[in-house]
């Protein structure tokens, strides 16, 4: 039995600013959503404020006229929600606001310093980990849960060894306007060679752009006025400036000699809408990177989030992951408390990051080759990887599996 939030003693929460903003693919009835179902609770404020959940989601090759879908059976159900960080955020602190009780949160608080406990107690060592703040306040926990991010202090003032490079292209973020309202109820991304670009439903009116390019044409993107950038958007989705007949020939072969094996596989081709404007000041860049803490845990420490792995935004999985992660701690942990155990000893600490790293490690090596095998119009690539996505196309059963892979 897990204890409820309201048996919890006293947390105290950092909380430096909001994130800016972001969107997120949120699958259903998944571990990490217990975040939006009822052992957070947040869920209802966000369905309140604003997600738009979407029934499909189109990825297509910009070199190929190869595309793959994914959808519920008969589009019946939704495959996943879009909701915008803020909303989340937002949501968490009208949640955090009713547990006032139990949760101090310390907003707009920087920390500028960590003293660590050690294992077995030496003479002059402090049992539990100090938090100093920027204010000059300090606090002590006997568990301190390192989510500052891909640039973590907590992972580096403790040495943790990371693998991480950045990646040779930026994300550059925006509010779309459609040039008419629809259902909006399909998730976007064609994959073009300097990167994907992604169109996810916000409204039936709205969708949120993530596009990753260089980090040149990122700037010059941001430079452009609006006319311009819709231009850009509009004919990133819509242009065949990257086919080759070559590859058109090879490519429609395959799909005949497929279609002969199993003739009710695969599934019809819908057009993306067209982008009208953006919304005021949407327009933002980020740089992409990857990167993996070889350790999620040390004794009263545990790393979630970015903070223990970052992943390229071209599968929506960030804050998945990090959802996931949270899901399994707190499950972990809340057997650890009714069981009476200290929450920072290492033993439950070392299941929560053998499970992790078991789930997250797969996934970023497979967005990592993804990154890589799309980065490229080199014809050998690009036919590999034409007969891979339009042979995966016509199995749903393979399908199935990577949807349920991607929603652990
Ligand atoms: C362009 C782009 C698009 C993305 N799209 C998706 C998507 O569709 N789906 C998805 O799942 N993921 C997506 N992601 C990934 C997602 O944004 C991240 O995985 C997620 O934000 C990580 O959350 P986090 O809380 O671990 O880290 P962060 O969001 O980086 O938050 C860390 C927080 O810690 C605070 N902090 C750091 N140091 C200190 C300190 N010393 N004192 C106090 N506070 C501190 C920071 O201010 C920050 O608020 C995308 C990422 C990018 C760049």
């Amino acid at each position: 039995m897990e204890p409820s939030p309201m048996e919890w003693p006293v947390k105290r929460i950092l909380c430096p600013k909001f994130a800016i903003c972001r969107v997120y693919a949120c699958a259903p009835d998944t571990n990490h959503m217990k975040v939006k179902k009822k052992s957070v609770g947040a869920w209802e404020h966000i369905t309140k404020m604003r997600c738009k959940p979407y029934k499909r989601m189109q990825v297509w090759d910009a070199c190929s006229d190869v595309l793959i879908t994914f959808d519920k059976e008969d589009m019946q159900d939704e495959m996943a929600h879009i909701v915008e960080n803020d909303v989340v955020v937002a949501a968490l602190t009208k949640q955090l606001d009713d547990l006032s009780d139990n949760v101090q949160v310390k907003y707009r608080s920087k920390v500028v310093k960590y003293s660590w406990p050690m294992p077995h107690q030496q003479a002059n060592a402090i049992p539990w980990v100090k938090v100093t703040l920027a204010s000059g306040e300090s606090v002590e926990t006997k568990l301190l849960i390192g989510a500052d991010g891909p640039n973590s202090m907590v992972r580096q003032e403790l040495g943790i060894p990371t693998v991480k490079w950045n990646y040779d292209q930026s994300a550059v973020v925006a509010v779309l306007h459609l040039s008419e309202p629809t259902e909006n109820n399909v998730a976007w991304q064609r994959f073009l060679p300097s990167g994907p670009i992604a169109m996810l439903p916000l409204s039936d009116t709205e969708s949120s752009l993530v596009w990753s390019t260089s980090h040149q044409q990122a700037q010059e993107l941001l430079e452009l006025d609006e006319e311009s950038f819709v231009d850009a958007i509009n004919s990133a989705f819509w242009s065949n400036e990257n086919q080759s007949e070559l590859i058109e020939t090879a490519g429609s072969l395959f799909r005949s000699t497929l279609s002969a094996i199993m003739p009710s596989a695969g599934s019809p081709r819908q057009l993306p809408p067209s982008v009208a404007g953006i919304g005021p000041k949407s327009r933002v860049k980020f740089p992409l990177g990857i990167g993996h803490a070889s350790e999620y845990i040390r004794h009263r420490v545990a790393l979630i989030g970015d903070a223990a792995h970052r992943v390229h935004p071209l599968a929506g999985q960030g804050a998945n992951l990090g959802f996931g992660d949270v899901a399994c701690l707190t499950r972990i942990l809340s057997q650890a408390a009714f069981d009476g155990k200290d929450l920072g000893a290492m033993q439950h600490l070392l299941e929560y990051e053998t499970e992790r790293q078991r789930h997250n490690l797969p996934m970023m090596a497979a967005i990592d080759l993804m990154k890589r095998l799309y980065s490229t119009n080199a014809a050998p690539v690009v036919l590999l990887r034409t007969f891979g996505l339009q042979a995966t196309n016509m199995v749903p059963a393979l399908k199935e599996q990577i949807m349920g892979f991607a929603s652990k």
